[in-house]
Protein backbone atom coordinates (compact mmCIF):
# COMPACT_ATOMS: atom_id res chain seq x y z
CA UNK A 1 0.00 0.00 0.00
CA UNK A 2 1.37 3.63 -0.74
CA UNK A 3 2.61 5.63 2.20
CA UNK A 4 1.11 8.75 3.44
CA UNK A 5 3.75 10.75 5.24
CA UNK A 6 2.46 13.21 7.72
CA UNK A 7 0.59 16.17 7.50
CA UNK A 8 3.69 18.36 8.21
CA UNK A 9 5.19 16.55 5.51
CA UNK A 10 1.94 17.58 3.17
CA UNK A 11 1.91 20.54 4.05
CA UNK A 12 5.45 21.65 2.78
CA UNK A 13 4.90 19.46 -0.04
CA UNK A 14 9.17 18.78 0.51
CA UNK A 15 11.30 16.03 1.18
CA UNK A 16 15.20 16.62 1.85
CA UNK A 17 17.74 14.51 0.40
CA UNK A 18 21.09 13.68 2.35
CA UNK A 19 23.70 12.24 0.32
CA UNK A 20 25.46 9.27 1.92
CA UNK A 21 27.73 7.68 -0.50
CA UNK A 22 27.45 7.90 -4.41
CA UNK A 23 30.08 5.81 -5.98
CA UNK A 24 29.14 6.31 -9.85
CA UNK A 25 26.08 8.29 -8.63
CA UNK A 26 27.14 12.34 -8.11
CA UNK A 27 26.41 13.76 -11.31
CA UNK A 28 23.20 11.26 -12.07
CA UNK A 29 21.59 12.00 -8.51
CA UNK A 30 21.38 15.44 -9.29
CA UNK A 31 19.91 15.32 -12.78
CA UNK A 32 17.16 12.44 -11.78
CA UNK A 33 15.90 14.79 -8.71
CA UNK A 34 16.11 17.94 -11.11
CA UNK A 35 14.01 16.11 -13.88
CA UNK A 36 11.71 14.54 -11.18
CA UNK A 37 10.90 17.95 -9.46
CA UNK A 38 10.50 19.25 -13.31
CA UNK A 39 8.19 16.19 -14.16
CA UNK A 40 5.94 17.05 -10.58
CA UNK A 41 5.82 20.75 -11.95
CA UNK A 42 4.71 19.27 -15.53
CA UNK A 43 2.20 17.53 -13.57
CA UNK A 44 0.90 20.25 -11.30
CA UNK A 45 1.79 17.82 -8.61
CA UNK A 46 3.45 20.13 -5.48
CA UNK A 47 5.93 17.35 -4.10
CA UNK A 48 9.23 18.02 -4.97
CA UNK A 49 12.66 17.05 -3.93
CA UNK A 50 15.57 19.32 -2.21
CA UNK A 51 19.52 17.65 -1.52
CA UNK A 52 20.93 19.00 1.54
CA UNK A 53 23.87 18.54 3.09
CA UNK A 54 22.79 18.87 6.40
CA UNK A 55 21.72 15.14 7.75
CA UNK A 56 19.55 16.32 10.50
CA UNK A 57 17.21 18.24 8.11
CA UNK A 58 17.12 14.51 6.05
CA UNK A 59 14.10 12.65 5.05
CA UNK A 60 15.73 10.41 2.33
CA UNK A 61 19.21 9.05 2.45
CA UNK A 62 21.34 7.71 -0.66
CA UNK A 63 23.60 5.60 -0.16
CA UNK A 64 25.64 2.86 -2.25
CA UNK A 65 26.09 -1.03 -2.28
CA UNK A 66 27.39 -3.78 -3.61
CA UNK A 67 25.80 -6.59 -5.77
CA UNK A 68 24.89 -8.86 -2.23
CA UNK A 69 22.62 -5.89 -0.99
CA UNK A 70 21.65 -4.52 -4.78
CA UNK A 71 21.44 -7.25 -7.21
CA UNK A 72 20.22 -5.00 -9.95
CA UNK A 73 22.19 -1.94 -11.07
CA UNK A 74 19.61 -0.35 -12.69
CA UNK A 75 16.91 -0.80 -9.70
CA UNK A 76 18.12 0.38 -6.47
CA UNK A 77 16.54 -0.89 -3.16
CA UNK A 78 14.60 1.61 -1.33
CA UNK A 79 13.66 1.14 1.97
CA UNK A 80 9.99 2.31 2.03
CA UNK A 81 8.62 4.74 4.85
CA UNK A 82 5.87 2.47 5.68
CA UNK A 83 8.41 0.39 7.50
CA UNK A 84 9.11 3.22 10.28
CA UNK A 85 6.48 2.34 13.01
CA UNK A 86 5.95 4.32 16.29
CA UNK A 87 6.20 7.82 16.84
CA UNK A 88 9.42 8.50 14.74
CA UNK A 89 9.60 10.80 11.97
CA UNK A 90 9.91 8.47 8.92
CA UNK A 91 12.67 8.48 6.56
CA UNK A 92 13.43 6.30 3.37
CA UNK A 93 16.94 5.41 2.20
CA UNK A 94 17.17 4.77 -1.14
CA UNK A 95 20.32 2.21 -1.78
CA UNK A 96 21.76 2.30 -5.20
CA UNK A 97 24.43 -0.04 -6.50
CA UNK A 98 28.09 0.92 -6.60
CA UNK A 99 30.07 1.39 -9.78
CA UNK A 100 26.98 0.23 -11.78
CA UNK A 101 28.29 -1.13 -15.49
CA UNK A 102 26.01 -2.57 -18.15
CA UNK A 103 27.10 -4.63 -21.23
CA UNK A 104 27.37 -1.79 -24.13
CA UNK A 105 28.48 -1.82 -27.84
CA UNK A 106 31.66 -0.09 -29.07
CA UNK A 107 32.62 0.05 -32.45
CA UNK A 108 35.89 -1.48 -33.48
CA UNK A 109 37.60 1.50 -35.69
CA UNK A 110 40.58 -1.54 -36.94
CA UNK A 111 38.33 -4.06 -37.78
CA UNK A 112 35.11 -1.89 -38.37
CA UNK A 113 33.02 -4.17 -36.24
CA UNK A 114 31.10 -3.67 -33.29
CA UNK A 115 31.83 -5.30 -29.75
CA UNK A 116 30.18 -5.77 -26.71
CA UNK A 117 31.86 -4.22 -23.31
CA UNK A 118 31.00 -3.93 -19.92
CA UNK A 119 31.18 -0.02 -18.91
CA UNK A 120 29.65 2.26 -16.92
CA UNK A 121 25.87 3.10 -18.22
CA UNK A 122 25.81 7.16 -19.17
CA UNK A 123 24.26 9.69 -16.45
CA UNK A 124 21.10 10.15 -18.24
CA UNK A 125 20.06 6.45 -17.74
CA UNK A 126 21.57 6.04 -14.15
CA UNK A 127 19.30 9.72 -13.27
CA UNK A 128 15.93 7.78 -14.67
CA UNK A 129 17.16 4.66 -11.69
CA UNK A 130 17.18 7.97 -9.19
CA UNK A 131 13.71 8.87 -10.37
CA UNK A 132 12.40 5.59 -9.93
CA UNK A 133 13.49 5.50 -6.55
CA UNK A 134 12.69 8.57 -5.83
CA UNK A 135 8.73 7.68 -6.47
CA UNK A 136 9.06 4.38 -3.98
CA UNK A 137 10.53 7.09 -1.06
CA UNK A 138 8.01 9.26 -1.80
CA UNK A 139 5.91 7.02 -0.66
CA UNK A 140 4.53 4.87 -3.46
CA UNK A 141 4.61 1.03 -3.25
CA UNK A 142 3.21 -0.74 -5.91
CA UNK A 143 4.62 -0.90 -9.58
CA UNK A 144 3.31 0.68 -12.37
CA UNK A 145 3.81 -1.23 -15.85
CA UNK A 146 2.59 1.43 -18.10
CA UNK A 147 5.53 4.66 -17.12
CA UNK A 148 8.91 5.13 -15.67
CA UNK A 149 7.64 3.60 -12.14
CA UNK A 150 7.38 -0.24 -14.08
CA UNK A 151 9.24 -2.89 -11.97
CA UNK A 152 11.74 -3.89 -15.15
CA UNK A 153 13.53 -1.04 -16.41
CA UNK A 154 16.00 -2.35 -18.54
CA UNK A 155 18.93 -0.86 -20.51
CA UNK A 156 19.13 0.06 -23.91
CA UNK A 157 23.13 1.40 -24.61
CA UNK A 158 24.09 3.70 -27.50
CA UNK A 159 27.79 3.62 -28.94
CA UNK A 160 28.00 6.76 -26.50
CA UNK A 161 27.07 6.33 -22.92
CA UNK A 162 25.56 9.50 -22.89
CA UNK A 163 23.07 8.12 -25.54
CA UNK A 164 21.84 5.28 -22.75
CA UNK A 165 18.59 5.25 -22.27
CA UNK A 166 16.13 2.72 -19.91
CA UNK A 167 13.67 1.04 -21.59
CA UNK A 168 10.12 -0.02 -20.28
CA UNK A 169 10.05 -3.34 -20.76
CA UNK A 170 6.71 -4.08 -21.07
CA UNK A 171 5.24 -1.12 -23.32
CA UNK A 172 8.51 -0.78 -25.31
CA UNK A 173 9.05 3.37 -24.39
CA UNK A 174 12.91 5.06 -23.74
CA UNK A 175 13.67 7.37 -20.90
CA UNK A 176 14.79 9.88 -20.39
CA UNK A 177 12.58 12.00 -20.85
CA UNK A 178 10.37 10.54 -17.79
CA UNK A 179 6.96 9.99 -17.95
CA UNK A 180 3.88 8.79 -15.28
CA UNK A 181 0.67 7.63 -16.50
CA UNK A 182 -2.90 9.57 -15.08
CA UNK A 183 -3.00 6.60 -12.38
CA UNK A 184 0.60 7.13 -11.46
CA UNK A 185 0.29 11.12 -11.07
CA UNK A 186 -3.53 10.42 -9.00
CA UNK A 187 -2.24 8.30 -6.53
CA UNK A 188 0.70 10.91 -6.01
CA UNK A 189 -2.13 13.83 -5.99
CA UNK A 190 -3.69 11.19 -2.95
CA UNK A 191 -0.42 11.44 -0.64
CA UNK A 192 0.89 14.46 -1.47
CA UNK A 193 -2.47 16.30 -1.89
ZN1 LIG B 1 10.95 -0.12 -8.13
Amino acid sequence: MDFTWPASFQASSRLMIFNESVAGWSVALERGVRDFNRLMEASQLKLRYEITTHRSAANVFVRTAGPDKVANPLHGETDYPQKVIGDATPFSTICLRDRPQVLGWIRDPVKKDRQQVWRTPGDAALSVVVAHELLHACGLEAHCDGDVFAEELVAECGYRSADDRLRNKASGMPFPPLFLTPDTKARLRTIWP
